[in-house]
């Protein structure tokens, strides 16, 4: 084995490896030392060996690697600062024996490297790998130059072809120390292969960031030049709304405003992402349409309180006729809230049927107390965001419903009217009621949020009232917290009152006439309220007076004659009748008036009975509910079971089949309150005894004639004498009840108060 001794060079942090290249500057004596050593001695050969790794200390040749690279420098100059600069050829491996220290001087004693065998096939194979993810890298790194793809495509060495390819690849220090100590090809060879596999896909995702990163420049580059060419253009219009005067004028709107602190954050917030989002970027509308809307927030705008109740009611007293019960519990509600100074009082409720002035009511509490108005309807309302407002990033997202009408109300402190909250249903997108309780709960509405506007906002000092035409249908929870006042239906004598009284006057003035142009007599009042309104309210009231003042101004435009209106003029100016006073106009076998309660207020149900040939089948029709249906049966049972008392033959029940029919059939019927006019109508259909269309009944029925208890009793009362009715059975338990029916209706009409049926049986058959 031949050996040979060479002077060594330690590389610090640097590898050549076997056909690469190193430039050296070499300062140090000793270092220059061993550089004339191997130029004049060896021929410039010399043995390159790296430490793994380097201490400050002075090596000791123990740490010194035992495998080097015999190097050949190919030239040295002397630089003008006696610096030597010399350009190493790395040539092979070598395996070091010794070290040999003779004074500043190191020696090592070298020989070839032992390589074991390899096969061809291996050879060839490694070398084929090699060469194709080699042509892969350099797809993505064309970088590497012509000749050197050459010369690596003509290599048939595995030994020669791994130190080429390596020596051009960015490895590591570490990388390339490791494939100097690697002495077998086959290994070297697949550590390449590795090697140049990973470094394709770094190259390859370099490219896709560099490549990322033009498209972002060559983009903002873009929206660059036209935000210039705009504020060109504009500058050329004399356009001044340039962002900056933009900026100007919302930043003096938040220096204004009088907004809490979390409030003024958020907008500042906002504004500094809105001076650095692009003018072309989506962000830039959603981020300038939500400064916006917080600005137009009516922050610290509060209205004064009217204080005087005196000033209070007389508003209260100007907009609506009569209600005195409600006026007085208005005022009361108003005066705690001054007292406690605080609105933890409960929240109105105003409930009642269509025009009865729940909506005109709220709107004068507004007026009387000087607070804007601003009304919302959460009829139909399935969906939360509704009123919670649709969060930032959802499309065409805007506050909810709450937060936009107090915008709309341009204060703080509006009288807020929520309509129709028995209208609302759960949906898919949540419970709006649930929603709605922390718009009106104290403890959390001094906080509300709003998914659109993400800060708390104080409703503490709004005034909510609100409204239903049903109590059953409010959601519990709500109920809870609400104070219910009830307006119920009002009779043909309070109509009149308020057409005599307000709505002439108003509808009057709203024609362009007066009192000395035309007239209305109460006759007139009461004939259109019986023939062609069919209402709890006076809505309609209203439109059909309207309609005959519309006709009239447009006579007077031309005649300026003054006109009273009287019977005559109503079936002028309005045609034929709409509706007749009494339906059931004739006393008839088997039929019977009942009492029922609709949305619309108190209406006459009458019942039908009648019967043919058949098996004793019961047949019900009429849009009769489950509840109406069982009491048919109850009331035929009980029927039966009297048939002796009644005076009924036992054979018409088995001979034949009782037919049921609830006139007014377009309305749905239910609800326990029919038991009585079920058994009167069975009654005067078996035995053929008339029954007065001016009688009336209310009540369920037991299997043993017993009458119970009914619920809303006024508005059935004043529905049935509106209709003509002057006498109505009605449950003993619900002799409390007449103390709210109208003085007016408790002198025209006949209560007989009734704890079992036989009473009102002796009462309507037992004479004839
Ligand atoms: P609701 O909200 O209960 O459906 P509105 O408040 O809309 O009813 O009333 C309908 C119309 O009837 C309004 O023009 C209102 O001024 C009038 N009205 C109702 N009740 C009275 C009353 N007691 N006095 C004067 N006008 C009334």
């Amino acid at each position: 084995m031949i050996k040979t001794k060479l002077p060594v060079i330690i590389l610090r942090n640097m590898v050549l490896l076997p056909l690469g290249e190193l430039k050296l500057e070499i300062e140090n004596e000793e270092d220059k030392e061993i550089i004339y050593n191997a130029v004049n001695k060896h021929n410039g050969y010399c043995l390159l060996v790296t430490p793994k790794y380097i201490t400050n200390d002075t090596l000791n040749t123990k740490d010194l690697p035992h495998i080097g690279i015999i190097g050949k420098i190919t030239s040295n100059i002397i630089l003008p600062n006696e610096h030597i600069r010399i350009t190493l050829r790395g040539i092979n491996r070598a395996d070091i024996y010794e070290y040999i220290q003779k004074e500043d001087i190191l020696d090592a004693i070298i020989g070839p490297i032992k390589i074991d065998e390899i096969s061809e096939e291996e050879n060839d194979a490694s070398i084929r790998v090699i060469k194709k993810e080699f042509t892969n890298y350099v797809n993505v790194n064309p970088n590497i130059s012509n000749m050197i793809i050459s010369n690596i495509n003509k290599e048939t060495s595995l030994e020669r072809l791994t130190d080429i390819i390596v020596n051009i690849l960015p490895l590591s220090f570490q990388n390339k120390l490791q494939f100097l100590i690697t002495t077998n090809p086959i290994i070297r060879g697949n550590f390449l292969i590795d090697l140049l596999v990973k470094e394709e896909k770094v190259e390859r995702l370099e490219k896709n960031i560099e490549t990322d990163l033009q498209k972002e420049l060559d983009k903002t580059q873009k929206e660059f030049i036209l935000r210039e060419k705009i504020n060109v253009i504009k500058k050329e219009l004399g356009e001044t709304d340039s962002k900056e005067d933009e900026l100007d004028e919302i930043k003096k709107k938040i220096s204004k405003l009088d907004a809490p602190k979390n409030i003024i954050d958020r907008l500042n917030k906002e504004v500094s992402r809105y001076e650095s989002i692009p003018f072309t970027s989506p962000e830039y509308t959603i981020n300038k349409n939500y400064i916006d809307t917080l600005l137009s927030i009516p922050f610290g705008v509060y209205t004064k309180d009217e204080e005087s109740l005196d000033k209070i009611k007389k508003v209260l007293d100007e907009n609506h006729n009569g209600l005195d019960n409600i006026k007085e519990r208005i005022l009361e509600y108003i005066s705690v809230k001054k007292l406690t100074n605080s609105l933890t009082s409960p929240i109105i409720c105003l409930v009642g049927p269509p025009g009865v002035g729940k909506t005109s009511l709220a709107y004068s509490i507004a007026k009387s107390l000087n607070r804007n108005f601003v009304k919302i309807s959460v009829g139909g309302v399935s969906d939360e965001n509704e009123i919670t407002g649709h969060r930032k990033t959802y499309v065409g997202a805007m506050p909810g419903r709450i937060i936009s009408s107090i915008i709309k109300s341009k204060s703080m402190n509006p009288l807020f009217l929520i309509d129709e909250i028995d209208k609302m249903s759960k949906g898919i997108n949540g419970d709006p009621s649930a929603a709605l309780l922390e718009v009106l709960d104290k403890e959390q509405n001094k906080t509300f949020s709003d998914n659109y506007i993400e800060e708390g906002i104080d409703l503490s000092n709004v005034m909510f009232v609100l409204t239903a035409n049903n109590i059953e249908d409010i959601p519990y929870p709500l109920l809870d917290r609400l104070e219910i006042i009830e307006l119920s239906s009002y009779t043909e004598f309070e109509k009149l009152d308020i057409v005599k009284n307000h709505l002439f006057d108003i509808l009057l003035k709203e024609h362009g006439l007066t009192n000395k142009d035309v007239t209305i007599s109460d006759t007139a009042i009461k004939y259109i309220i019986s023939n062609y309104t069919k209402e709890a309210g006076v809505r309609e009231l209203r439109r059909i007076l309207s309609t005959i003042l519309r006709k009239i101004a447009k006579e007077y435009i031309n005649n300026k004659k003054k006109v009273n209106i009287t019977n005559k003029e109503v079936k002028k100016y309005l045609g034929k009748e709409k509706y007749n006073t009494i339906k059931n106009h004739e006393d008839d076998i088997g039929v019977v008036n009942g009492l029922g309660y609709t949305p619309f207020g108190g209406v006459l149900l009458p019942i039908e009975v009648d019967f043919y040939d058949g098996t004793g089948k019961i047949i019900l029709t009429g849009s009769l509910g489950d509840v109406m249906k069982e009491s048919a049966n109850v009331a035929l049972g009980y029927v039966k079971s009297n048939y002796k008392e009644f005076k009924i033959n036992k054979s018409m029940f088995e001979k034949n089949d009782l037919h049921i029919n609830a006139l007014e059939g377009a309305t749905k019927k239910d609800g326990p309150s029919a038991g009585v006019t079920l058994t009167t109508a069975i009654i005067s259909s078996l035995t053929g005894k008339k029954v007065s269309h001016k009688i009336a009944m209310t009540g369920e029925i037991t299997l043993k004639g017993k009458v119970l208890q009914i619920g809303g009793l006024k508005e059935k009362v004043i529905g049935a004498y509106n209709q003509g009715v002057d006498t109505i059975f009605i449950p003993k338990a619900n002799e409390n009840n007449l103390e709210d029916i109208p003085n007016e209706i408790k002198k025209k009409v006949n209560f007989i108060l009734v704890e079992n049926y036989k009473e009102i049986y002796n009462y309507i058959f037992k004479g004839e």
